[in-house]
């Protein structure tokens, strides 16, 4: 048995692969979910029920609408303040590593980025929280996980400004209250489903108000007006992202999984901080559920570390280059029982190397 822990894209139950391949050859009498129209009722049943799936999940409220969109993430990074940031304003951004920094790099294009904390200066292991968000802002914005780096927000500041957050890496891992947020954004392709399908949660009443024209392809009213059908939609990534996520329905929504993502994390640092080869790279508070990150004490059993773990079934532990030593992602669809082989072998080689 392998157990991934990769950082994705797009790591799904084994059932949900399943289903999805199965509609590769068969969606609808014969013909696959490749090749009909996106145009007819059975595939706008498809975006109806995913829409429907996201707002029941994550308990959307009235006022906003659920967007299946393209080109990542990253190009939310520039949709945001196109959409959002008028002319001459600037808006409030938490540098909290690479994400956020290719985020902020995009703002300039159409007013200022206002850098109000960061940790780049300590590699961003820690989220800043000693910092206020001036009143005259058009938005702040943050990132939920930051998936390189492993730490993850869990609170927000208190603030009348509007929120906006890039939620990519753990979007539907843990309850959040969607009323706190003015706009979310998540390419799906971690605890969603394929890469090629990008979430938006918008509250209606923020947009219509930059003063800009907008491309109709970068126009979040354009796609609200549409129905995500302004163009092709992603049809594959939306009818596996529905899947999925009636599979996170079927095992009690994000509260049950929640349950289950603590309980993995607190097992993995457990062990992290009490095997004496390892240690955290993150300030505790701080530290994801999503993306845990861990050195060794000795950098030189690193790599026959890894080479012991890759001959027992374990894939996708090397960390990011930026970090070093070791990343475990530990999406929604990573069963605990992964996690328990994992410690086994971090235990085994402990007592292999004392
Ligand atoms: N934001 C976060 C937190 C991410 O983890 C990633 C990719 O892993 C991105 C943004 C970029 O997403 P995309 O590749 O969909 O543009």
């Amino acid at each position: 048995m392998r157990h991934n822990f990769g950082a994705g894209p797009c790591i799904l139950p084994q059932e949900v692969f399943k289903q999805a391949s199965r509609a590769v050859l068969d969606f609808k009498d014969g013909l696959s979910i490749l090749e009909i129209s996106h145009r007819t009722p059975e595939f706008e049943g498809v975006v109806e029920e995913t829409g429907k799936l996201v707002k029941e999940l994550l308990n959307v409220p009235a006022g906003y609408s659920v967007l299946f969109l393209q080109g990542g993430a990253s190009l939310q990074f520039a949709m945001v303040p196109m959409n959002l940031l008028p002319e001459g304003k600037s808006a409030s951004y938490l540098e909290t590593g690479v994400w956020a920094n290719k985020a902020i790099k995009e703002v300039k294009f159409f007013g200022k980025a206002n850098i109000i904390a960061s940790s780049k200066d300590s590699n961003y292991t820690f989220i800043p929280k000693d910092y206020s968000i001036p009143e005259d802002s058009a938005y702040f914005h943050c990132t939920s996980n930051n998936t390189i780096y492993g730490t993850e927000m869990f609170s927000l500041p208190e603030t009348n400004v509007p929120v906006v957050c890039d939620m990519s890496s753990d979007i539907m891992s843990r309850v959040i209250d969607v009323s706190k947020y003015d706009l979310i954004y998540a390419g799906a392709q971690k605890n969603i489903g394929p890469a090629g399908l990008t979430i938006v949660i918008v509250k209606d009443e923020i947009l219509g108000k930059s003063g800009r024209a907008i491309p109709s392809m970068l126009d979040y009213q354009i796609h609200i007006d549409g129905g995500s059908m302004y163009n092709t939609p992603p049809v594959f990534s939306i009818y596996v992202a529905m899947l999925n996520l009636r599979w996170l329905k079927s095992k009690g929504g994000v509260a049950e999984i929640e349950k289950e993502n603590i309980a993995k994390a607190n097992a993995l640092y457990t062990e992290i901080d009490r095997n004496p080869l390892f240690k955290g790279t993150c300030a505790v508070e701080d530290r994801s559920r999503m993306n845990v990150c861990f050195v060794m004490e000795n950098p030189e059993l690193e790599k026959p570390f890894l080479k012991f773990v890759e001959e027992n079934g374990i894939e996708g532990l090397k960390g990011h280059r930026s970090v070093g030593g070791f990343r475990a992602s530990m999406y929604n669809a990573l069963p605990i029982t992964s996690v328990h082989a994992l410690i086994e072998l971090m235990q085994i080689f402990a007592e292999n190397h004392k």
